[in-house]
């Protein structure tokens, strides 16, 4: 197979030269790592006190343990999956996951102190464990997180400053002085890889990475912002390139949650007609056009790291290239801590 798989290069007269470089498949995104989730939410359940009180002491139900961001797995070969405990070594606080299709129900403890892992179990994080993991496990363990991030940083109320009350199975906290809810906050954020009537790709790398990391641009929306408005300032801000307002200028890819701690990600290709750029110098150092050969070229030589596969960002390049990218062409994983 060539290393450069596909090429859009059916030219059509006098169209728009970005309608000739538009990628052919139009399907979105699927199967990204952390947006598996196969388990029902059950969200009628988690209000329903007599029935959370007994599957609460039910011995097959299953709990997963929740420390910063970190659970317990095993390991097999390549796989992992999930150590779950039992509900009577739990905690009274535990988050209502979902029911599984044998209905199995799931819950996370939070907890601040790791407990010694049993044999072969080991503690790990998603960005360590988030691409091992089965669909199951993979999808409670995200939610597990990005609920356990929430409960542990909104233990006030932001109205008067009262502790709140864990409420609903862990999906809001309820004010006892002022009667209000408050519900998990989720912050929407766009990713997107900018491509050039070359059909190059525009990455780049963040300050605070190792030298040769780079990646798809990426920022918050902010308040009062549509996502499309996002992306277009993101990347003039990070790389000086604008994109344009027609609509096949912006794609919208699919999304996947990423609990670091609380963002979702809005995946986009986006393309532009002014390839000149900047890097903003501070939050970016460097943005690059890479041509797939460039790509391939510099990631073989070991010069440029690509994001892990657990990450959206690696799909983004993926979609441009036309094929699954090596796995040596990833940044290394994170060490366990
Ligand atoms: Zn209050």
């Amino acid at each position: 197979m060539s290393r450069t798989p596909h090429r859009d290069t059916e030219r059509h007269g006098t169209r728009p030269i970005r309608s000739r470089l538009v990628d052919p498949d139009h399907a979105l995104l699927s199967n990204l790592l952390l947006a598996r989730g196969v388990v029902d939410r059950a969200a009628h359940r988690r209000t329903d006190l007599a029935w959370q009180a007994e599957r609460r002491a039910d011995p097959g139900s299953r709990v997963l343990r929740v420390v910063d961001g970190s659970a317990l797995v095993t390991r097999d070969q390549g796989a992992a999956a999930l150590a779950f405990s039992s509900p009577d070594a739990s905690g009274p606080d535990l988050a209502f996951l979902g029911v599984d299709e044998d209905d199995v129900a799931y819950f996370a403890e939070h907890a601040s102190e790791r407990r010694d892992p049993a044999d072969g179990e080991s503690w790990a994080d998603l960005r360590m464990v988030g691409a091992a993991l089965g669909a199951r496990d993979a999808g409670l363990m995200v939610t597990a997180v990005a609920l356990d991030n929430w409960l542990r940083t909104h233990a006030r109320c932001p109205r008067c400053g009262t502790p709140t009350e864990f409420n609903a199975g862990g999906w809001s906290r309820r004010c006892p002085e002022d009667g209000s809810d408050h519900f998990p906050r989720t912050d929407p954020a766009i990713i997107v890889l900018v491509r050039d009537r070359d059909d190059r790709a525009l990455l780049g790398r963040q300050g605070r990475w190792a030298e040769g990391w780079f990646s798809t641009l990426a920022g918050f929306v902010e308040s009062g912002e549509s996502a499309e408005a996002a992306l277009r300032r993101e990347v003039r801000e990070e790389s000086g390139v604008v994109i344009g307002e027609r609509l096949d200028d912006i794609r919208y890819l699919g999304s996947q949650p990423w609990p670091f701690p609380c963002s979702l990600m809005l995946g986009y290709h986006a393309w532009t007609d002014s390839p000149a750029h900047e890097a903003d110098g501070d939050e970016i150092a460097e943005v690059r056009w890479f041509s797939r050969d460039e790509l391939a070229d510099a990631c073989s030589r070991g010069e440029v790291r690509l994001p892990p596969a657990v990450s959206i960002a690696r799909r983004l390049v993926e979609r441009w290239y036309g094929a699954e990218l090596p796995g040596d062409w990833s940044r290394p994983p994170p060490v366990p801590r």
